[in-house]
């Protein structure tokens, strides 16, 4: 029985599966971790390619069969668990690749989970189109402060769309898939990160008006200050927020910390 608040949209078109997890470039070196693994439209081929797979399901019945398909333990691990409640740290030190097609529900709450999470080194994900398109944007309408956060981690782009007659059930939306690939180090300090969030928040907040006047009130600053650092990045003083680049807001970011 389908349980939609798991999201399950199983894929069935299985050239689209083989594009994700070639997308993920694995290796017998490479231990994956899968999030959602249902059916195993994808685990099949991980485990085909991946020295050693984890997988995280939620759905007991799910987790139940997976074990039973794949019994080889030295290689292969299920968690009948809640990825939003799992002990990633349980996991060791030793990085991971990251598949998933992403329940829709909680898809950006896992993604924030792994951003906070230093041992992944790649992802590929499928996602609702239009969260995907808010994922990877870096100006225009879907860029906000869901783009800057994952900005801040890692470097994302859009592979391709899949639609919606290569899911069972079939969802009412397309789907997107995404490769993340994690920075190695992060690019702020952590009191830095902190002004990026307080800038991107004052600025999205009203994405319609101009982001200068936004920050200046936010941080306390006299307009004519907020324009030396808007002149310092040769940015317009009428800029609005998704005219910024997530490049400007950390040089912003970093002005502000250093001010
Ligand atoms: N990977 C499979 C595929 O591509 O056909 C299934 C994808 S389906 C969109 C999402 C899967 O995630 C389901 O198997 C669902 O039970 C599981 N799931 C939903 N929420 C979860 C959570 N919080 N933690 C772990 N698994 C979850």
């Amino acid at each position: 029985m389908r349980r939609p608040k798991l999201g399950q949209h199983f894929l069935t078109n299985s050239s689209a599966a083989l594009r994700i997890v070639d997308a993920a470039g694995l290796s017998a070196s490479d231990q994956a971790l899968e999030i959602g693994p249902g059916k195993g439209a994808l685990t099949t081929e991980i485990f085909k390619r991946a020295g050693k797979t984890v997988v995280i399901e939620k759905d007991d019945a799910l987790a139940l069969r997976l074990g039973r398909i794949f019994p080889n333990a030295s290689r292969f691990l299920v968690f009948n668990r809640d990825f939003l409640d799992f002990d990633l740290a349980s996991l060791g030190d030793k990085k991971f690749v990251v598949l998933s097609n992403l329940p829709y529900a909680v898809g950006t709450a896992i993604l924030q989970k792994l951003l906070a999470w230093p041992n992944w080194d790649k992802g590929v994900f499928m996602l609702q189109k239009e969260v995907a398109l808010r994922v990877a944007a870096s100006a225009g309408a879907d860029y906000g402060i869901l783009s800057l956060s994952v900005f801040l981690r890692a470097e994302a782009e859009i592979l391709f769309d899949v639609g919606p007659e290569s899911f069972s059930p079939r969802p009412e939306v397309w789907s997107s898939v995404i490769r993340l690939k994690r920075r190695e180090k992060n690019i702020l300090s952590s009191a830095e990160e902190d002004v990026f969030y307080r800038v991107a928040k004052a600025a999205f907040g009203q994405r319609r008006k101009m982001a200068l006047n936004l920050i200046a009130e936010a941080f306390g600053v006299s307009r004519a200050e907020m324009e030396r650092h808007f002149e310092d990045l040769g940015l317009d003083f009428k800029s609005r927020a998704e005219n910024i680049s997530p490049q400007n807001y950390l040089k912003l970011s970093r002005a502000l910390s250093a001010s």
